[in-house]
């Protein structure tokens, strides 16, 4: 692989060529700092003391912690404006708009069709099997044309909750020619390991997480894409000198000093996870719960569209994927807290009766 891999095949030859912009604070971070225009008096009120400088563009601190947690090196992480930010930039180094191809594996998350639009990159859909939510390998294969150059994967997959068999994972980093995404937003959820270490071995492979789900900061938007590091310096020099902004990194880098709370409130939702499948279970409304290793469910229901606007009508809100190729009258839904799975399970009950 490592010597059929040529990565600058790939890239589009504008983003070879790039100078990209050099920022002030890229430079130096301390001293008498009268390089940046920005304001000397400091930020307008005392909470926001420190703020009026620019964040560190490269964020060092918060790339060494996230590596060290994966056991990979810092310059195989990329953090990003959520994972939308790694997709993008993604698109922005390996498809000529207009021209390139990805593949796409539905029901799967719909950002990537969306950003593919964006930038005017035409998607050639390979849907999962039916049953299993695994895969098709050969098909995905069969549909590479010479401009296909990014496929993506989501593990455990959105909407249906499933783990992607690692065979086939395997089987597809070693023979697509192109990158191969790996979306692991949800796999600390998980009983896998998490593929990011596997980025130093693959040259194509990707692997995208967030700090969205398990860490319980989805406000702060906080994305993270692991790959070599030839890849990581493509996105480097493509993204906004400062998409990270100091408050998102202050609150990323208190995550790490709070690891414990993360993994024990994992742990939480996994236990409740089950048993919000086995009351689901029991409800004749329900016909099937598929396993899920992330922190939803989605469950096929007899009339999914009427369940989904009787639970509106009671403020409990759910996600409708019944539009959603093999995902028929299914609703997904997110393990809520005790309480809130208790209301919800009691709202199903009245529309069962
Ligand atoms: C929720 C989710 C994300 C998270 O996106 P952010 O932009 O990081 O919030 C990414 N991928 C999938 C499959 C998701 O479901």
């Amino acid at each position: 692989m490592d010597n059929l891999f040529d990565l600058k095949k790939l890239v589009r030859p504008n983003i070879q060529k790039l100078t990209p912009y050099h920022s002030a604070r890229e430079d130096f971070e301390e001293g008498l700092l009268l390089d940046a225009n920005e304001n000397s008096l400091n930020a307008p009120f005392p909470e926001a003391e420190g703020l009026h400088r620019y964040p560190a563009p490269s964020q060092q601190q918060l790339r060494a912690l996230i590596a060290e947690w994966r056991g990979v090196r810092k310059e195989n992480v990329f953090v990003g404006v959520g994972s939308d930010e790694g997709i993008d930039l993604l698109f922005r180094i390996f498809c000529r708009p207009g021209n390139d191809r990805v593949i796409t594996t539905p029901p799967t998350y719909g950002m990537y069709k969306v950003s593919a639009n964006i930038h005017d990159i035409s998607v050639d859909e390979v849907l999962l099997a039916e049953g299993d939510f695994q895969p098709r390998v050969n098909a995905i294969l069969e549909a590479v044309t010479s401009n296909t150059k990014m496929l993506f994967l989501c593990s455990p997959n959105n909407p249906t909750g499933n783990l992607l068999n690692p065979d086939a994972i395997t089987q597809l980093v070693e023979e697509f020619p192109g990158i191969v995404i790996l979306d692991e937003a949800y796999i600390d959820f998980s009983k896998q390991k998490s593929w990011s270490p596997k980025v130093v071995e693959y040259p194509n492979l990707v692997v995208l997480q967030t700090m969205s789900k398990s860490f319980g900061l989805a406000g702060i938007r906080l994305g993270i894409t692991y790959a070599s590091e030839d890849i990581i310096s493509y996105m480097m020099k493509v993204k906004p000198p400062y998409n990270i902004n100091a408050l998102t990194s202050r609150y990323a880098i208190t995550a790490f000093k709070n690891m414990d709370t993360i993994q024990f409130k994992a742990d939480a939702i996994k236990k409740e996870r089950k048993q919000l499948a086995e009351k689901l279970l029991e409800l004749n409304i329900v016909d099937h719960v598929y396993p899920s290793d992330a922190n939803f469910l989605l469950a096929k229901m007899k009339n999914a569209r009427d369940i989904y606007e009787h639970l509106v009508n009671r403020n409990i809100i759910v996600r409708y994927r019944g539009d959603e190729p093999l995902c028929e009258d299914c609703l997904r839904i997110t393990v809520g807290t005790p309480d809130e799975n208790e209301t919800l399970i009691s709202a199903l009950k009245d529309i069962s009766l």
